[in-house]
């Protein structure tokens, strides 16, 4: 529970305003595990299209992003998941994901429901783009290593190799729990911050 509101139920709302906002004509939804799971689920009830489990994550393997060095996270990516073929062959997929951070990690994925057989990949994101880095504790990569800071929602497309791409907006994130919009932070992706913040401070770095 945050705020008194239950995260899975708010994670599922969030899905299925995606859902609405960016509709896709698919044959299958697809989460990317776990923390998707449940804005898939809603994304899928909204839709109408299927759910499936097209991807396995192994849990013995630690999260990526905070992996420091860029090959160790590619390989990472490869231990980490497994595309079910029998799942995702010859289907136009939905495949959801609750961020995307520098992009790798979405590319390889792409690349491995691809090579698994999808005939369509279409992109859905339950959060907005993530443009600036945070300040307030979440270990979140340099601003110029966050991929939408760099380029637009249809440079990203390109870069994923995926037909459709939709980013749930600011305005349908904060509107889903019941509190008032002051009551949030959404500094990284629009880049306004609730307190004064210092620059060099977006990265603390122990060396
Ligand atoms: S919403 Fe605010 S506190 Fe949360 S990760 Fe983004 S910048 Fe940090």
């Amino acid at each position: 529970m945050i705020f008194g509101e239950n995260v899975d139920k708010v994670r599922r709302r969030l899905g299925r305003l995606l859902a609405r906002e960016h509709p896709a004509d698919a044959d299958i939804v697809i989460s990317i595990p776990d923390s998707a799971n449940t804005a898939a689920l809603g994304f899928s009830e909204e839709s109408g299209i299927r759910f499936e489990i097209g991807l396995i994550r192994n849990h013995y393997v630690g999260r990526s992003f905070i992996v420091p060095d860029q090959k160790i996270r590619d390989l990472d990516v490869k231990v980490k998941f497994n595309p079910v073929k029998g799942v995702i062959r010859d289907k136009r997929v939905v495949l959801v994901d609750d961020s995307i951070v520098r992009g790798t990690t979405s590319k390889k994925l792409v690349q491995m429901v691809r090579n698994a057989g999808a005939k369509e990949i279409h992109f859905r994101v339950s959060a907005p783009p993530i443009i600036s880095p945070c300040f307030f504790g979440i270990d979140m990569p340099t601003r110029q290593e966050l991929i939408a800071n760099r380029l637009s929602v249809e440079q990203i497309r390109q870069y994923l190799k995926v037909e459709s791409l939709g980013y749930l907006s600011v305005k349908g994130m904060v509107g889903m729990p019941s509190l008032p919009d002051e009551d949030f932070c959404v500094g990284c992706f629009t880049g306004n911050y609730p307190l004064a913040i210092d620059e060099n401070l977006d990265k603390l770095r122990l060396e």
